[in-house]
């Protein structure tokens, strides 16, 4: 896995560390791990995090890892998840090169299993109905009790399991149970449903099927039948390990008998031929990723795109790993913020300001910068010439050359940012003011001569005058200004839309909905500004949809990958002010 990103110098976690045990104990001779997706959703930070640590392993191991469509529920999956799923496993740098699997492929493989579990008196068709067994379930302090069908024979269980496969029963009718204990002190093994009747178009098995297996059951045998080693999860799954433990050791130990096998030999030839009933995998549980301000469940985002509260799924102020992408996240940056987080056995929640942190690290590095008026004041140079244009070379980034450079022209009638005037300045603004000296970036030093305003008393425009003898921006006499600002040139800008986003939510927290409230409630209007009257030097006008750049003393942006048009209409996203929140909290942490 040559082209897979750089691993990290750190620490090593949890995981990594009984990995390495593993592998001096001879546990396993290779290590194999899965991303298992399940195609009903575009994929998250959240997903980021597991992507990092199952591809992560992969590469510090030499060992592999798949992608998995974990596509067991025929309802709400669509292929057009699984192709998000696959250009945002792409995007973040990682590669499962051909190992690109789809739980449906194992349908056949599953039922074989069943079939096996029926006939080693392991699993039963059961009658009740959900709500029944539901009750026959009993609670976390009183145990469940058997089924009446519990006791069926093996014969009776594969007829009836056969007719459910042949869709002579209803949806509900009956499921197929695997039988542990109702007495179990870990719910989960009460007699876990393992099929279930689903009349259900499958988005690839089309109509093939009509039993879906659960979870529980798909999950363990897709890992073994893939020779997984490592099986990660979150820490939701800790009680169901149990299950997953029994499923395989129950199918490893009817492997040993071969009397199970005298209809379907080649079905033993099969297990005996994968690794994975062999030295079979194990589940590891880490904790998920929660990041404050946002909303990391499935179901939620869907709802925020389905009722129309965002842009669709890549809105730049979803969690989505679309939304970060078009937002002008680089997959380095998510990576990086990845491996910050680490990975551990409890839950936290991590701030977003150290997701933030991470791009603009990242983007400070690498981001040429550019100059961009968003709220454009007319200046007039009173004495610079009129038609004179002057062209300044300016280096696309101040501290690395090999970078170079572009040229912006300068003229009599510039653009600055209205925030950089104040008439009455206070004693900390450094800008400009009336009878004020600044500098304008790589040009020339300006004094404000005069206030021009509307019949409201706005400002409209400003004169200065120029010293031409601070031709570059800087001044021969060692006369020092204290503000630079950013400018374009009337004649040569390029209006541009420049959208600024902010937090979707306004508390940290929008899942704790106050009573009466969802977290739909805590939607932050101001979390998309849209500003059309922004003007840009002309460099800006050729750039590439995607393009990271830093807008100058204004912050990190990208050119938006669906609206943007190179040589047309010209669209920014913010991607992160310059301002760090984070290196502030680090402060007050100590
Ligand atoms: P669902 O609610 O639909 O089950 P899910 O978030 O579990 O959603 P999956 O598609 O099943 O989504 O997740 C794929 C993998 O990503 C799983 O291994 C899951 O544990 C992991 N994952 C999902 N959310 C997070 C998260 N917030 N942090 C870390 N890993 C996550
Ligand atoms: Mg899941």
């Amino acid at each position: 896995m040559s082209n897979q990103p750089e691993a990290p110098e750190k620490g090593k976690d949890f995981i990594r560390q009984i990995i390495d045990k593993h592998l001096e104990e001879g546990a396993y001779d290779r290590v194999h791990t899965r991303f298992p997706p399940e195609p009903n959703g575009y994929l998250h930070i959240g997903h980021a995090k597991s992507i990092c640590l199952n591809f992560g392993i992969a590469r510090d191991y030499q060992g592999k890892c798949n992608l998995r469509l974990d596509d067991t529920n025929p309802v709400k999956e669509d292929t057009e998840y699984v192709d998000s799923i696959k250009e945002d496993v792409k995007w973040l740098g990682f590669d499962w090169e051909d190992r690109q699997f789809f739980a449906s492929d194992y349908y056949q493989f599953f039922y074989d299993v069943a079939e096996l579990f029926i006939r080693m008196g392991k699993a039963y068709v059961d009658h009740l109905s959900a709500d029944e067994i539901r009750e026959y379930r009993g609670t976390l302090k009183a145990p469940g009790k058997n089924s009446p069908y519990r006791d069926r024979s093996v014969g009776e269980n594969l007829e009836i399991f056969r007719a459910m496969r042949d869709g002579g029963l209803k949806d509900g009718e009956c499921v197929l149970r695997a039988k542990i204990d109702m007495a179990a002190s870990n719910v989960v093994l009460r007699d876990p449903t393992i099929y279930r009747i689903k009349h259900a178009h499958h988005h690839r098995t089309g109509d093939a099927w009509c039993i879906y297996p659960m979870y529980d059951f798909a999950h363990c045998l897709s890992d073994a039948h893939e020779g997984v080693t490592h099986s990660i999860c979150t820490l939701e799954f800790d009680n169901n390990r149990a299950l997953y433990d029994w499923v395989l050791d129950t199918l490893m130990q009817g492997m040993k008998d071969e009397s199970l096998f005298s209809e379907n030999p080649e079905f033993l030839e099969f297990l005996k031929s994968k690794p994975g009933f062999a030295a079979r995998p194990h589940q590891y549980e880490f904790a998920r990723l929660n990041i404050t301000g946002t909303v990391l469940s499935k179901r939620k985002l869907i709802q925020l795109v389905q009722e129309g509260h965002v842009d669709g799924w890549d809105d730049p102020r979803m969690p989505t790993i679309c939304g970060f992408r078009r937002r002008g996240y680089t997959p380095e940056s998510i990576r990086d913020f990845c491996d910050r987080i680490g990975v551990a056995k409890s839950d936290s929640t991590v701030e977003h300001a150290l997701l933030e942190h991470c791009v603009r690290q990242d983007l400070n590095d690498r981001a040429p910068r550019y100059l961009g008026v968003m709220n454009p004041l007319k200046v007039v140079i009173e004495n610079y010439p009129e038609g004179q244009v002057d062209e300044f070379e300016m280096p696309l980034h101040p501290e690395d050359e090999s970078m170079g450079s572009r040229i912006v022209p300068f003229s009599k009638v510039i653009y600055i940012e209205r925030d950089d005037f104040m008439e009455e300045p206070p004693k900390k603004f450094f800008r400009l003011g009336p009878g004020r000296e600044v500098r304008l970036r790589f040009a020339y030093y300006v004094t404000c001569t005069d206030v021009i305003k509307d019949e409201n008393g706005e400002v409209v425009e400003l004169r200065c005058t120029y010293d031409p003898e601070t031709r570059g921006g800087w001044s021969k006499d060692g006369r020092k200004v204290k503000g630079t600002l950013h400018w374009v040139s009337a004649k040569h800008a390029e209006p541009a839309e420049v959208r600024l986003y902010n937090h979707l939510f306004t508390v940290d927290n929008p899942n704790a909905a106050e009573e009466g409230k969802t977290f739909l409630d805590y939607i932050n209007p101001e979390s998309k500004t849209v500003l059309t009257q922004c003007l840009v030097e002309p460099a800006l006008k050729d750039m590439k949809p995607g393009t990271n750049f830093q807008f100058e003393r204004t912050g990190y942006f990208c050119a938006d990958s669906r609206d943007h048009v190179p040589g047309g209409k010209l669209v920014f996203n913010r991607t992160a002010t310059l301002r760090d929140s984070w290196a502030k909290i680090q402060k007050q942490m100590g």
